[in-house]
């Protein structure tokens, strides 16, 4: 817009002209106490990143200008991965912002014996032959839900679009306006149905909804019946709510497939305030819902990962869309998350870092926040 020079921004260009090259840098005296031992690579790097600071400095707030000082930051910075080890103090078990699940140590160590080197990933030891990488989750997943096919794929977010995709594009999903939720991150249960190719049918109203609400929605262009978890609310007052149980009933009495979004998808009964009344995998599957989504790195604790697990032809229809190859897992997810399953399998759920986590008793958290208190003042951090 060639806004007229003034003085002020005469003297920040002048300072912006005058920034250091990494060649005069490389040669400035006093920075070789800095960069000796610095390997010649990594010293440019830092170098880049000093002059970038300074730059950003001088344009947002005019000054100061390059400091040898920027040059201690820029290596400190580089020194440090950018995703590292925090801790977190929020009191919030499941933290997205913070990595959610912590994995077992089970899980950690597989993951790192799979990374070093090969596996057999697509490949089938017994047969000899090509196969799949869902293969260890299946039969896990099959005997801890009770279920007759399973799948696995990046996220729940994905393995929602994706059953959307695969049984519903082109046709009607009946959703109550009571479960019509945005879970986080701008996952919204209505826009990810019109991703998928679905026509979303609302039925019910905000705090209640009704078997014959659904009931009446149903027709010749019905091709699910769609329950999700409220997962970050709640509804309370006049309210109504069909189960999933009846939910089925109705659908198996009209021909349309019942498919339950449960979100957090606890695979054992939880304790723990306000958590034993959360509807396991395997209650789900058992009342009926004939395909069920959860998250692998919410209350099963494991890596992230969105599970798919349901009636063999339904799942035999989404292993077969497209969508799934873009958004299936890799060995890593694999590995964890077979690991953590096994957990399960073998009655030892309390090894899971999550459920050790959400039983703790508030005084227990009360002393370990007064001892990190306590850590921090002596490190001259005050909370
Ligand atoms: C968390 C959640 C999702 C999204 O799961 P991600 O694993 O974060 O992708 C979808 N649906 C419900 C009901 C959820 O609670």
């Amino acid at each position: 817009m060639g806004a007229p020079s003034n003085s002020g921004d005469g003297g920040k260009n002048a300072l912006l002209r005058a920034l250091p090259s990494v060649e005069q840098l490389l040669r400035r005296p006093s920075l070789e106490p800095l960069l000796s031992g610095v390997p010649r690579a990594r010293a440019v790097a830092a170098l880049r990143l000093a002059v970038d600071r300074a730059r950003g400095r001088l344009v947002a707030s005019g000054g100061p200008g390059f400091e040898d000082a920027d040059v201690q930051h820029a290596l400190d910075t580089l020194a440090a991965p950018g995703l590292r080890p925090v801790l977190n103090a929020t009191g919030v078990v499941l933290h997205t912002n913070l990595g959610r699940a912590p994995l077992a140590a089970s899980a950690v160590a597989r993951v790192a014996e799979v990374a070093r080197g090969y596996s057999n990933l697509e490949y089938d030891l017994d047969e000899g032959a090509r196969g799949s990488r869902y293969a260890p989750l299946v039969g896990l997943l099959r005997s801890l839900t009770g279920a007759e096919d399973a799948v696995v794929v990046n996220n729940c977010a994905g393995a929602v679009l994706l059953v959307l995709a695969a049984l519903a594009s082109g046709r009607e999903c009946v959703v109550s306006r009571g479960e019509l939720v945005e879970i986080g991150g701008g996952f919204r249960v209505p826009e990810v149905m019109r991703q998928s190719g679905a026509k979303l049918v609302e039925v019910g109203t905000t705090n209640r909804t009704r078997l014959a609400d659904y009931s009446a929605a149903l027709g010749a262009e019905s091709a699910l019946l769609v329950k999700v978890h409220r997962s970050n609310f709640a509804l309370v007052g006049f309210t109504e709510e069909v189960e999933v149980a009846e939910l089925s009933a109705l659908g198996r009495a009209r021909g349309v497939p019942v498919f339950q979004d449960l979100g957090a998808g606890a695979l054992v009964p939880l304790k723990g305030e306000g958590l034993s009344r959360e509807l396991t995998v395997a209650q789900a599957v058992a009342a009926g819902a004939d395909v069920v989504a959860f998250s692998g790195d919410k209350l099963l604790g494991g890596p992230q990962a969105g599970v798919v697990v349901g009636r063999s032809a339904l799942l035999a229809r989404i292993k077969a869309h497209p969508l799934m190859r873009a958004l299936r897992v890799d060995k890593l997810t694999v590995a964890a998350l077979e690991a953590t399953l096994a957990l399960y399998r073998d009655g030892r759920a309390e090894e899971v870092p999550v459920h050790r986590l959400l039983a703790q008793a508030p005084e227990d958290l009360r002393a370990r926040a007064v001892r990190l208190e306590g850590l921090l003042a002596g490190r001259g951090v005050r909370a």
